[in-house]
């Protein structure tokens, strides 16, 4: 099965393009990839993002798309308007199943999108898309909600779904309390949640990246949109709860788990 990330390169090989084909090849599918941006990176932080041109973008996308039969495309990092937009030319064409990552600000603070980005991300990529994974500040800004309650998360789920989705995963780590609880809204499905133990590490880079890559992998694979997700977050876990304690700063998630 042959999949697809379109997202910013890591050097730190957290997060990014390299979780994304780490998570790949642990769940047997094979990655290729569209490098949006090259961030200079380590486990301490953004120091650098040189991005890639919008024309550059679509030819790598040209490229993989002209030769490949792609069960299945993610999209990560994508840092400006231009790039978002090329990549839409190109998508609008097909209908592999897309799942967007709404990628905004790293952990450490860098801007990973450009501001004036969001709306392009909300109006022309995610009516595309089959799946979209933010997190509550993401959901937060492509809402325009404050959430706090159970019943924001569903009037933002809501809301992104009268967009055209099949589904969002509003992922719940960023949330104060004892659980780590996503809740998943799935069109013509009672919306359920997937709740575990909160794990106590500052080793988490790169999760969201991870999550959003293994259910394109398990979709790549032909399972349904549920159950690529309570695996995708299975194998999430497994990598958040077995830290590998490298770098000096919020470690990468470990894909030999
Ligand atoms: N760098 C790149 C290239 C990313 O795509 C992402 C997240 O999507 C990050 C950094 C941020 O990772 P985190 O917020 O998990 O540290």
């Amino acid at each position: 099965m042959i999949t697809c990330t379109i997202a910013g390169s890591d050097s730190g090989g957290g997060a990014g393009i390299q979780a994304d084909l780490k998570t790949f090849q642990e769940l047997r599918v094979f990655g290729t990839s569209v490098i949006t941006a090259l961030t200079a990176q380590n486990t301490e932080g953004v120091h650098g993002i040189f991005p890639t041109t919008a024309d550059f973008v679509q030819a790598q996308l040209k490229a993989v798309l002209q030769d490949f039969d792609v069960k299945a495309i993610k999209t990560g990092m994508l840092f400006s308007a231009e790039i978002i937009e090329a990549i839409v030319t190109l998508l609008k064409n097909t209908d592999i199943p897309l799942i967007v990552d709404p990628v905004m600000i790293a952990k450490g603070g860098a801007s990973l999108l450009e501001q004036q980005a969001t709306t392009a991300l909300k109006e022309k990529l995610l009516p595309l898309a089959t799946v979209c994974t933010p997190n509550i500040p993401e959901a937060e800004i492509l809402t325009g909600y404050k959430i706090q309650t159970e019943k924001d998360i569903a009037s933002a789920a809501h809301d992104l779904l009268s967009l055209g989705l099949k589904c969002v995963v509003i992922k719940g780590g960023h949330l104060n309390s004892k659980h780590a609880t996503d809740t998943v809204f799935i069109r013509g499905v009672q919306p359920f949640k997937m709740k575990t133990e909160r794990v106590d590490t500052k080793h988490t880079h790169g999760t969201g990246c991870t999550f959003s890559a293994a259910i394109t992998a398990e979709m790549a694979k032909g399972r349904s949109i549920e159950a690529a997700i309570i695996e995708a977050k299975k194998y999430v876990q497994l990598a958040i709860r077995h830290p590998l304690n490298i770098g000096h700063g919020f470690g990468p998630t470990n894909h030999f788990a």
